[in-house]
């Protein structure tokens, strides 16, 4: 895909997202390139999915890009993104017998929602010998719809010391899905809490490499970067509404 074929709307939307993480993370005092923007790919083409990154090197920013389904995996494995060197993130809910192939391309795990999860990727890392870094599920808003170990840190610290019982998975932080609702209050409550977990397990367990917060996607970026987000997770803002 070269840039003569990019859709101007794609370019004018990228813009307008990078525009709210600037201004959310200026105005809460954070740097902005400090976080992380990844691509949540679901459903869109390759064709797409290389014009976004290939917008983004231009613009110099901290990327990556986030597959749902360990089915779009070779299907999104676009030579552009080796290229660019545009790390591979999964994001999607994961199943024990989609370990294997979930372990080969994702460099950060984001969805460790159950320990037979943490168990079978951690059995994959090490037959394959890759480390592989992870983050914890947390279903901070309590929908029932929603995957997640509960919001409590007795729930999550135990879950931290059994990843760093073994060797090839390293827990790195917490993601979150934050509340479905128009009350912002409510989405705010969410993911400060997400936030403020991350705080309380790091301090019970010493754990300093607890660093990432995965929250905010394209409706509630903003209060996500404001509450200390350092990768959000934006797909319909960027690529438009799905089908
Ligand atoms: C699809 C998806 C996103 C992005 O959602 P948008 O609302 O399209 O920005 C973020 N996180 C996860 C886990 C997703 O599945």
């Amino acid at each position: 895909m070269t840039s003569s074929a990019a859709d101007p709307q794609l370019a004018a939307r990228l813009d307008e997202v990078l525009g709210r993480i600037d201004d959310a993370a200026t105005g809460a005092g954070r740097d902005p390139q400090e976080i992380t923007l990844l691509l949540a790919t679901k459903t869109r083409t390759p064709a797409q999915i290389s014009q976004v990154i290939e917008l983004l090197s231009e613009r110099g920013r901290r990327i990556a890009v986030g597959e749902n389904r360990a089915q779009e995996i070779a299907k999104h494995a676009d030579p552009l993104l080796a290229e660019n060197g545009v790390p591979r993130h999964f994001i999607g809910r994961l199943q024990t017998n989609k370990a294997r192939d979930v372990v080969a391309f994702a460099e950060l795990i984001h969805s460790v929602d159950r320990d037979d999860i943490a168990d079978a990727l951690a059995r994959r890392a090490e037959l394959a010998e890759l480390r592989r870094d992870v983050l914890i599920q947390v279903n901070t808003s309590g929908e029932e719809s929603k995957g997640g170990y509960a919001p409590s840190a007795d729930e999550i610290a135990p879950v931290v010391e059994r990843l760093r019982g073994g060797a090839w998975l390293r827990p790195v932080g917490l993601m979150t899905i934050g509340a479905n609702t128009s009350d912002e209050t409510a989405v705010r409550a969410s993911l400060r809490s997400l936030r403020e977990l991350r705080d309380e397990v790091r301090e019970r367990l010493g754990a300093e490499e607890l660093t990432e917060l995965s929250m905010g996607m394209s409706g509630d970026l903003e209060i996500a970067v404001q509450e200390g987000a350092t990768i959000v997770r934006v797909g319909s803002a960027i690529f438009g509404p799905r089908e």
